[in-house]
This record gives structure tokens, sequence and C-alpha cells, in this order.
């Protein structure tokens, strides 16, 4: 995995936090994965903004058509209610380093923390893991082959696809359409 993404997450847990981290890393490296990645999961509320009121995956965003069409623009439209693909490399997204949180376009649900980001060489901002609860999943055989299609948890909009050839210590690679997040840097600005 990206190494800076590994020390930043590990920088931003509470100190027990850490050594338990450690602790665990000299078992094993499978095991250390699973920590880390774990470590990420409970910690990602630490890369909010102070002050930042987000929504519960409990209270669903259902709009008609005509209300998605209003709220999104034509691109976040086309990828969130249609299940479009933006073009590789267009997103800003990709070169988003700052610590923060990715919420979803659509409904402002925390997707990512900037913890879970990793440069995949792709063209579409890339992510080793999520927030848990954030995504549900589907099978989609667009390409004949079978791909893991996931989408918002609250409200339903279509983010991307998970692939299994994503660095340590998921192995998971969710890549996901850059103008269906938006960044919230910790640290305001932007
Ligand atoms: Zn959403």
């Amino acid at each position: 995995m990206n190494r800076r993404t590994l020390l930043r997450g590990l920088a931003a847990l509470p100190l027990s936090g850490l050594a338990a981290t450690h602790g665990a890393l000299a078992q094993s490296t499978a095991r250390k994965g699973i920590v880390v990645a774990e470590e990420l999961q409970k910690n990602w509320k630490s890369f909010l903004a102070d002050g930042t009121d987000v929504p519960s995956v409990a209270d669903k965003l259902k709009l008609s058509k005509d209300e998605w069409k209003q709220r999104l623009t034509p691109q976040q439209y086309s990828v969130l209610r249609d299940e479009g693909t933006e073009r590789a490399g267009t997103s800003p997204l990709n070169d988003e380093k700052r610590p923060g949180v990715f919420v979803c376009a659509g409904c402002g649900l925390p997707l990512f923390s900037s913890a879970m980001k990793f440069d995949s060489g792709t063209g579409w901002p890339s992510f080793f893991t999520t927030i848990p609860g954030a995504f549900e999943t589907s099978r989609d055989f667009k390409l004949i082959l079978p791909r893991t299609e996931y989408h918002c948890a609250r409200c339903g909009g279509h983010h991307g696809h998970v692939f299994g050839d994503g660095p340590a210590p998921t192995g998971q690679r969710y890549c996901n359409n850059g103008v269906a997040l938006k960044f919230v840097p910790k640290n305001g600005g932007a």
C-alpha cells in the first residue's frame, strides 16, 4: 500500500490504539493488515473537520428523478443516478492528498477517510476500504464478466466498482467516480 497513507492513518490514531496496533504488527503481516484496516474504519471520525454535521445512513434520502436533476449537475446525475462512468483522469480528487473525509455528492453521507485512499494509477480516485456501512453492493454484468457495483447506502447513488486487485492491507480496490464524491478537508479551506 501507499506508505504515506498508512503513516498518515497511524498518526491519527490515539496513542493507546497505536500501541495496540504495534503489538499486533509484530504477530504477523496478515494480522497487521486486518488491524490497520479495522483501526481506519473505527477512527474515520478523527478526519472530520470540527463541528461538521454529517447525515446518518439510517436517515434514507429518496428523491424523484426531477428532484435529483435539480440537485445534481448533469455529470453527477449521469454517474449517481444512471450508473455512468466519468472519463479516467478527469477528477481533481485524483490528486487530493489532504486529511479529510470523502462524502457522497448526492446526500453527504461519509464514505471514505483520506487514510483509506491510495494512488492506483487508474485515473479514478481509489480506496482500499470504506467507512463501515457506507455502501451496498450488487453484481453487474455490463462488461460480460461479473463486477461488483457499489452504491451509497443512504441515497442509492452509484459510485463505482470494487475489485480484488487492491493493495495491502485489504487487497480491495474501490474504484470511485470522483464526480460522485465531495471532499471535506479536516482543516477547512477549499
Ligand atoms: Zn448518497
